[in-house]
């Protein structure tokens, strides 16, 4: 499927949500065209716009959270990203650049370009899948309470989403300098990014910087994250009668008893290496010997070549019964990502512009991967966790802090104009 600016018609905004305190979609290419203002944004301006602008973003936040988009549900992240079309339109007015792709059975991948005043292009990615299957917000509605924000996704994170939106909003209407921005959504990304990696990664080619809004940890931005790995080790032996005639069996469960703490040992912790053996599975009643079993394996990697070694380990998984066949299957899902000189040239002005905010902005390194990790392996600039404050991702703790996000919206929007200065 594809879609662009001049296709079809786009659906008419139906009421549009503004007060006149919020003219809408203010143009791009500012009238004044001197610039020189470029390196004083007004960042305390933008905060308190970001302030001003509070209860519009929660409304939009609360839209997109009650429009569920489970990761595996195809319907859904469709009638979801049909919905965030409209919404962006509304919000930002028509994109110079619209392509919709068809993700197959995962989630479409859509793209939208808003020009900006330079040449430089700055590509801000977000995933619009959650972990929360159909129905979760039946059980779990959107609740406010005091500066909690809670809603199945919220936090992870269709708040940094959101956040994206009213940056770019603010800084038009300050009049401010902008980099080419391309929003690149993602429906797949909570399962690896299975249709979606070649996109992020042209898109990542082309962009000077990518910006990653999922969420921050704790007001800090995410420079590292783990690699991951994803196995199955699965076991074929000889069935027999546990009884009658044992000896012509060759049980699989006791073989993969045998390799499961040798795949454990695999893990290295003061190399980053870490090793889960998440699911086992096997056999099928107390008096067989078993002919088959099976489990899952998680594996973390900081540093690159442990996928090598690691790869090694579990190729040379073999039971002392030789009759028992090991197979193992799976695949490095995403590579790690390091903190380098790429990452400074995003890292950096992250930084200048938080202390004129008046903050220290931390850096923190995460054992969770995303789709950062597929940039940052390309030698990209790219910076994650740009998005929402808050905590509890996954969980039915999962919140956005209210109180934080006039902070976080600034903290972006000022980046955005710094980055229009290449
Ligand atoms: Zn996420």
């Amino acid at each position: 499927m594809r879609r662009s600016a001049d296709g079809p018609p786009r659906p008419a905004p139906a009421s549009f949500p503004f007060s006149s305190a919020h003219p809408s979609s203010p143009p791009l290419n500012d009238e004044d065209p001197k610039g020189d203002h470029v390196n004083d944004t007004d960042l305390p301006a933008l905060a308190e716009a970001a302030r001003s602008n509070l209860p519009d973003l929660l409304a939009d936040l609360r839209r997109l959270v009650e429009t569920e988009t489970p990761s595996n549900d195809k319907e859904l992240l469709d009638a979801g990203l049909d919905d965030i079309e409209v919404w962006l339109d509304q919000r930002l007015g028509a994109p110079s650049e619209r392509v919709r792709r068809d993700g197959g059975a995962y989630g479409d991948v859509l793209e939208v370009l808003y020009p900006g005043d330079g040449d430089g292009e700055v590509l801000l990615l977000c995933h619009y899948d959650t972990v929360w299957p159909r129905g979760t917000i039946l059980e779990w509605p959107v609740t406010v309470e005091g500066e909690r924000f809670s809603g199945p996704g919220c936090f992870d994170m269709k708040a940094g989403i959101v956040q994206g939106v009213w940056a770019i909003r603010s800084l038009r209407e300050q009049g401010a300098r902008l980099p080419s921005i391309r929003f690149l959504f993602n429906g797949d990304e909570e399962i690896g990014s299975p249709a979606s990696r070649p996109h992020i990664e042209r898109a990542g080619r082309a962009a000077d910087v990518t910006l990653v809004l999922e969420p921050s940890r704790e007001g800090m931005v995410k420079t590292g994250r783990k690699g991951m790995g994803l196995f199955d080790v699965t076991v074929t032996g000889v069935e027999s009668h546990a009884g009658l005639d044992p000896e012509s069996g060759a049980s699989a469960v006791h073989a993969l008893a045998e390799l499961v703490p040798r795949i454990v040992a695999l893990a290295a912790p003061e190399r980053g290496t870490t090793v889960n053996v998440g699911v086992i599975e096997g056999g099928t009643t107390r008096n067989v010997v078993a002919g088959s079993a099976a489990c899952q394996v998680d594996v973390r990697i900081q540093d690159p070549a442990e996928s090598t070694r690691v790869d090694e380990g579990l190729a040379a998984l073999i039971p002392s019964d030789t009759r028992v066949k090991v197979e193992v299957t799976g695949e490095w899902n995403r590579p790690p990502m390091n903190p380098g000189p790429a990452t400074e040239h995003a890292f950096g002005p992250a930084r200048e512009v938080a202390l004129e905010l008046g903050e220290e902005l931390g850096q923190i390194s995460v054992g969770g991967a995303s789709d950062a990790n597929l940039v940052a392996a390309l030698g990209r600039p790219v910076l994650d966790g740009l998005g929402a404050a808050g905590a509890g991702p996954h969980s039915r703790d999962e919140h956005v802090d209210v109180g934080r996000t006039p902070h976080q919206v600034a903290l972006l929007a000022g980046l955005l104009a710094r980055l229009a200065d290449g």
